[in-house]
């Protein structure tokens, strides 16, 4: 390889060392020129391999319409669909006819139509993972392919793979996996939020150039450089071997002149649990549910959010654990829940919205899943509501949550705190309203930032705009945490900008009570609070968020 170091987007600030497994290349396509092949038996052997998944198809589909609805077994339909689209069927045979093998036809036929998928937008940009799906179920029945099981990696690995599914990266066990890299990803993809809470070295969309590392290669993963480093000297290894991050502070922390501040964990599966734990994490702050209906073909049933929710309870048995309902749209897409088309989704049908409206179904059985947990589970159990924009919403979601009390057996067993999440700035304005309803609020600053300052979180162009520490979400910030103090309700917030070590003593000037945050810069924050005079921290967050500019922000915080 010409050049060492190939670079892509740092995931999360740590550095890890070891050797190189590909993931999702243990289907190899066998070398045309090595095979000799015969058009007609191959030809036979492709219409096997189509009548073969589309049974197994059948049968999943079957077992899901049955298990679940309709609905959701309309997901095989579209897999069937495209495994029997005359276009790409017709380009197979014709690779076939010209002495492809015919796993070869199949990978490069689906690959120019998942290439045109994916050069689409929004819903349609999503179809490729479905071509994905159906190309990848043709080639194993083709090669016999077994997949590496990343459950069962040699200690010291490190993955390498095209991209990593949320579901995949919860089977990496950080104790084990020194790191992933991926061909593609930003910071924001799924990959990367659960590569933070893992506490795992990660280097996301690295482009093609990843692919030309070999198995059992040495690389250093540095997430914080966003480099991959081939082939490390002495020097470089011991450096990425050594890079723990700081201490880990169990206890919980207050400022030098006595102002506590929770320091809690945000995850999204069970699987982040550990290394929440692991890294001093006082409670969870903010669990995304939504996850837990990802990389599935039907939402996950009522007792199995309940047994989810309850193991998070008993792991953080004298904590508390603020569950957050539903936040699906945006760019959180599920393929079975039949989500409109939208010009703009993240100014769309999301989160309270959708249920409130289509999914308020999914969003009673959630919250009888809950409170049952909370009924039986060690920890506090506190809800909160994502993009609420206003009184009405929050009212609405409040007796539902009082309809689901009164569906289960022990309601009065059942004591949980209530909160609202703070992303939309019409909530920020309404903070003293919503406050009064409730017991504590938690600010967004992923979606606060987007809305306040009109910059779209995912687009890197206007990534200078989507910066928290803009006077004007500081003021949004601000009026939030006055309104709120206000009528007695506590303030957190479970943004990124929270795990940002460099400004805790911002957010505990501004009088946040909270700050919830990937696994990963839990022992930096929790050192940083106790290094914090609030008094000082106070008085300067006040001139912090009165500064016309970003830089007059800095400098404030600076002097
Ligand atoms: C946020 O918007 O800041 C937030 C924590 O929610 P999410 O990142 O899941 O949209
Ligand atoms: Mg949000």
């Amino acid at each position: 390889m010409a050049d060492r170091t190939l670079h892509g987007t740092g995931a999360t600030p740590r550095s890890g060392v070891g050797t190189v497994v590909w993931y999702g290349r243990d289907i190899s396509l066998p070398d045309p020129d090595d095979v000799k092949v015969d058009p007609e038996a191959e030809g036979r052997r492709f219409a096997n391999a189509v009548d073969t998944a589309r049974e197994e198809l059948a049968s999943e589909r079957e077992a899901t319409a049955e298990r679940v609805g309709e609905d959701e077994a309309a997901v095989f339909d579209a897999h069937i669909q495209f495994l029997e689209d005359p276009t790409i069927e017709e380009a197979v045979e014709t690779m076939i006819g010209e002495g492809q093998p015919a796993p070869n036809a199949v990978d490069a036929a689906f690959g120019e139509h998942i290439e045109q998928f994916e050069g689409m937008d929004g819903r349609m940009a999503e179809r490729a993972d479905d071509l994905r799906d159906v190309r990848d179920r043709l080639l194993r029945l083709l090669t016999d392919g077994e997949r590496v099981d990343l459950g069962d990696l040699p200690d010291g690995s490190v993955v390498l793979a095209e991209r990593l599914t949320p579901s995949d990266t919860a089977q990496l066990d950080p104790d084990r996996v020194a790191g992933f890299a991926t061909v593609t990803g930003g910071r924001t993809s799924h990959a990367s939020i659960f590569a933070r809470s893992l506490a795992l070295p990660a280097v996301v969309g690295v482009g093609e150039a990843l692919e030309a590392i070999e198995d059992g290669t040495e690389v250093v993963i540095d997430g914080d450089s966003g480099e991959v480093l081939v082939a490390p000297d002495d020097t470089e290894r011991a450096a990425a071997a050594s890079d723990s991050g700081a201490a880990v502070v169990d206890a919980s922390v207050e400022t030098t002149d006595g102002r506590h501040v929770e320091v809690a964990a945000n995850i999204g599966q069970p699987a982040e649990l550990k290394p929440a734990v692991e890294r001093g994490a006082d409670g969870v702050g903010l669990y995304r549910t939504e996850f837990l209906f990802l990389d599935r073909e039907t939402p996950p049933s009522e007792d199995e959010q309940y047994e989810a929710i309850r193991e998070t309870l008993d792991t953080f048995p004298d904590g508390r654990v603020v569950v957050r309902t539903l936040d699906i749209g945006g760019d959180k897409q599920i393929p079975y829940l039949d989500q409109p088309d939208e010009e703009n989704p993240f100014l769309g049908e999301r989160g309270i919205r959708r249920s409130l409206g289509p999914d308020s179904d999914l969003f009673a059985t959630q919250l009888r899943a809950l409170l049952r947990a909370a009924a039986d589970g060690a920890g506090d159990l506190a809800i909160m509501f994502p993009m609420v924009a206003t009184v009405p919403e929050l009212d609405a979601a409040l007796d539902a949550l009082d309809t689901a009390a009164a569906d289960i057996e022990k309601s009065d067993a059942v004591d949980v705190e209530v909160g609202v999440m703070i992303e939309t700035p019409s909530a920020a304005f309404m903070a003293g309203e919503l406050a009064a309803r409730v017991d504590f609020l938690s600010i967004g600053t992923n979606d606060l930032t987007q809305y306040v300052m009109a910059a779209d979180r995912e687009n890197e162009r206007v990534g200078d705009l989507h910066d928290p520490s803009h006077p004007g979400v500081l003021r949004a910030i601000h009026q939030t945490v006055t309104a709120a103090h206000e009528e007695d309700a506590w303030v957190g917030m479970c943004g990124e900008m929270a795990g940002d070590p460099d400004l805790t003593e911002l957010l505990v000037g501004l009088g946040l009570d909270e700050l919830s945050m990937s696994a990963v810069t839990i022992p930096e924050v929790k050192t940083a609070v106790s290094d914090t005079e609030y008094s000082t921290a106070s008085e300067r967050a006040d001139r912090a968020q009165l500064a016309a500019t970003r830089s007059e922000v800095h400098t404030t915080l600076d002097t």
